[in-house]
């Protein structure tokens, strides 16, 4: 969040103050352009790399979906993992296996290191292992250009773009002096708790980094370079317990479910409709013997119509595009929650899950990058997808510190159902533009 105001800063300096500077400037960039719009030759080699070598990636996807990786399945994700370790390590990454607290129930993370030039600009890839479903019916069945199977495209085919376009980069001698991290989760799709143990390593890597490239499954026309944050609140209501036929009288005020019902409404009416905001009341119980369990999200409740209900209790979520609109919509609802009913209170707790990926000037240039690499490699344009129309991921967590790409990973459909498959000619298509915007971005910090 600290990056915004010194980038706004940076870009009032370079305001051109004379003509002649603004046309010197203009060249300039005319110059950029035309020399990313069409492949230098590495990249050319490393396209002719990448198509020579798609065999042998289709080989290692359907190595990797064979092998059982249910996030709870922690033999899998780690068996999984030593494939990969091994991959990277022949590419000159040194490799390390990240355990949790055995409080935390996960099986780890992939931890991958190519040291390189001090000073040269920092990359940081993100993958993961584990999949929705296991089993049998699961392992990869190819049919012609289509291939079946859990975490075909979400993600394991991401995980093998990012092998491909390390190697293409290492054939074209462009590894050589790169400072690359590659953190591979092995539990992004059922995440351990507490997030501050589970994602410590992201959150490291990201602070170690200038910028972050995430392989979840992407489209040919869009990636994502914002994505909103999720949080959780829990509403509470507490209210005086007494006869029905007093309701809304001094001595019996309006009871909790009345309380409850006016802040839900209020929220709606006062907050619905801002841009990129979103909350969501996912459970609700009032009554007179209310159990609720936070921890499974259930719960009982019992009452009677005769009753003015004394309790009630409200879990919801609340997703936002920054964390100033996170602070802004739940001031605006802890005073919504604090103007009582008569004979009630209420209380809300709110708790962070998933930092806000926000839009920033260096979201902008690295997908304005991507764009013209897919242009140069005669894949069209691509734009920035609406980060309403995503949920929140693993690279949420660089947001507070780097900007950050996703959705650079395999094409596919199905994702997080059993029938989960991937295109195999948009391996080529996903690598290539992976390569030459990590070349593009190793070159030009
Ligand atoms: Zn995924």
């Amino acid at each position: 969040m600290t990056r915004a105001p010194i980038s706004r800063l940076r870009s009032l300096m370079f305001v051109p103050r004379r003509r002649t500077l603004r046309a010197g400037l203009a060249a300039v960039a005319l110059v950029a352009v035309s020399a990313t719009a069409q492949l230098s030759p590495g990249e050319q080699r490393m396209r002719e790399f990448i198509r020579a070598h798609q065999d042998d990636q289709i080989a290692m996807l359907q190595r990797a979906v064979d092998i059982n990786s249910g996030t709870m399945n922690f033999a899998g994700v780690r068996a999984v993992g030593a494939l990969f370790a091994s991959a990277l390590d022949s590419l000159g990454f040194e490799t390390r296996w990240i355990t949790l607290p055995d409080s935390v129930n996960r099986a780890g993370h992939l931890l991958a290191v190519h040291r390189g030039r001090p000073g040269a600009p920092r990359l940081l890839l993100i993958g993961h292992f584990d999949t929705v479903f296991e089993g049998e019916g699961q392992q990869f069945a190819r049919d012609d250009t289509v291939a079946r199977g859990a975490g075909s495209s979400d993600m394991k085919g991401g995980d093998v773009i990012i092998v491909y376009a390390l190697k293409a980069l290492r054939d074209a001698g462009l590894l050589d002096g790169a400072n690359i991290t590659a953190v591979f989760t092995g539990d992004e799709e059922s995440p351990g708790m507490p997030l501050a143990l589970s994602r410590q390593a992201l959150r490291d890597a990201a602070q170690r980094s200038d910028v972050a490239l995430a392989f979840e499954a992407g489209s040919q026309t869009l990636a994502s370079v914002s994505r909103r944050g999720a949080s959780s609140w829990l509403l509470t209501v507490e209210a005086r317990q007494s006869h029905s036929a007093g309701v809304f009288s001094r001595g019996a005020g309006y009871g909790a479910i009345y309380e409850a019902a006016r802040i839900l409404d209020t929220f709606r009416r006062e907050l619905a409709g801002e841009p990129d905001l979103t909350f969501n009341p996912g459970v609700m119980l009032g009554g007179a013997h209310v159990a609720y369990d936070t921890a499974h999200l259930s719960g009982t409740v019992a009452g009677k119509t005769n009753i003015i209900a004394p309790s009630a209790v409200v879990p919801g979520d609340l997703r936002f595009i920054s964390e100033a609109q996170k602070d802004s919509a739940r001031a605006r609802m802890r005073d919504i929650v604090a103007q009582h009913l008569p004979g009630t209170s209420a209380q809300i707790r709110f708790e962070d899950a998933y930092p806000a990926l926000p839009m920033t000037p260096g979201g902008a240039r690295l997908i304005a990058l991507y764009d013209s690499a897919s242009r140069a490699l005669g894949y069209g344009p691509v734009a920035a997808q609406d980060p309403a129309t995503r949920g929140a991921g693993d690279v949420s967590f660089v947001g507070p510190y780097i900007p950050g790409i996703d959705g650079l990973g395999a094409l596919g459909r199905g994702a997080h159902t059993p029938r989960e498959e991937v295109d195999l000619n948009s391996l080529n298509m996903q690598t290539e533009r992976a390569a030459v915007l990590m070349a593009r971005l190793l070159e030009h910090p």
